[in-house]
């Protein structure tokens, strides 16, 4: 892969948009995200204010959105950010076991719709993970349980099963399967993670599961577990007019960014974040 001036992370109408801006302005970019762009786009029947479409289906505007990404050749890179981590003038972005690298981020990751579960928030990092790439080493011989919300996310329990000698995986979706011994699909809801100073077991709606780590693959990731530090605002990132976030070189744009949750607000931001990311980019040229 050539270097990349930039990653977006998100497939919904703030990353597309950015996406297509960044392109025009022929920057290499990196989109992440999901082939069929985003669940929101798609599940809305009606869209009445979205200028030029009026009344369209999301799946049609998807179905728009995805012509105008073929036309200008931008490609979806299905992964899940996980982790960003700062090094010094430039970003890697980790991916399961993925790692990429570029001066400038833009996160368009949507807000995160499910609710965490009791005891979620208080065990992160004692015992809770949302990426077992990043933590599976720390599961040696021990017992995890992986709770997922994507057909995706099965390759991060394979690898959490290189390391643990046993994982419980619990999917949020029909049809999880597995040909590997140490892995044993649970079918059951998960309800709370119970633990003190550190994780003790997972309660179910039918068993008490004793694990050393529990792993939550949402769709989405809360941008300040993505990248520690960044500065927010409620569950938003802080931004300004020009969708700047508190760490230079990264950007924030739709609904993550802010009120209003709306498909056009988001694409705006989309192309505000990329021409940001743009102007970006050319003041660090002038310094060197
Ligand atoms: C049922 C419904 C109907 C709606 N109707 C309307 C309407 O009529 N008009 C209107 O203006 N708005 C409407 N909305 C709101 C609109 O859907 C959102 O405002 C809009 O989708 C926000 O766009 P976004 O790009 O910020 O985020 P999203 O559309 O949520 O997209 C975020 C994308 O990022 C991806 N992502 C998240 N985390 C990561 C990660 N770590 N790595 C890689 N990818 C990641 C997600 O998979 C997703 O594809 C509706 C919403 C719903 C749910």
């Amino acid at each position: 892969m050539t270097d990349l001036d930039i990653i977006i992370i998100g497939s919904g109408p703030a990353g597309l948009s950015a996406a297509i801006t960044a392109k025009v302005r022929k920057k290499n970019i990196l989109l992440l995200g999901q082939k069929d762009l985003s669940t929101k786009l798609v599940k809305a029947q009606k869209i009445n204010n979205f200028p030029g479409f009026p009344g369209i289906s999301g799946k049609d505007l998807e179905h728009a959105f995805e012509e105008h990404l073929n036309q200008m050749e931008i490609e979806i890179t299905e992964a899940r950010a996980a982790k960003i981590y700062d090094m010094s003038g430039t970003f890697a972005v980790q991916c399961g076991q993925q790692m990429y690298q570029a001066p400038a981020i833009i996160l368009a990751t949507g807000m995160i719709t499910q609710k965490t579960f009791p005891g979620e928030d208080e065990l992160l990092g004692k015992g809770v993970s949302y990426c077992a790439t990043c933590d599976a080493a720390l599961y040696p011989g021990k017992t995890a349980a992986v709770i997922s919300y994507s057909k995706n996310e099965e390759h991060e329990a394979e690898f959490l099963a290189e390391y643990a000698d046993k994982v419980y995986y619990i999917p949020m979706y029909d049809g999880a399967a597995f040909n590997n011994e140490k892995i044993e699909v649970v079918n059951e809801k998960p309800l709370e993670m119970v633990g003190t100073d550190s994780l003790e077991f997972l309660k179910t709606d039918s068993s008490e599961l004793k694990v050393d780590g529990v792993f939550v693959l949402r769709e989405s990731i809360a941008p300040d577990y993505l990248f520690p530090g960044i500065e927010m605002d409620g569950h938003h990132v802080k931004v300004d007019i020009h969708m700047t976030t508190s760490v230079p070189g990264i950007f924030a744009c739709g609904d993550i960014a802010g009120l209003p949750y709306q498909y056009i607000k988001a694409a705006g931001e989309g192309n505000i974040a990329a021409l940001s990311a743009v102007s970006y980019l050319d003041s660090l040229k002038k310094e060197k």
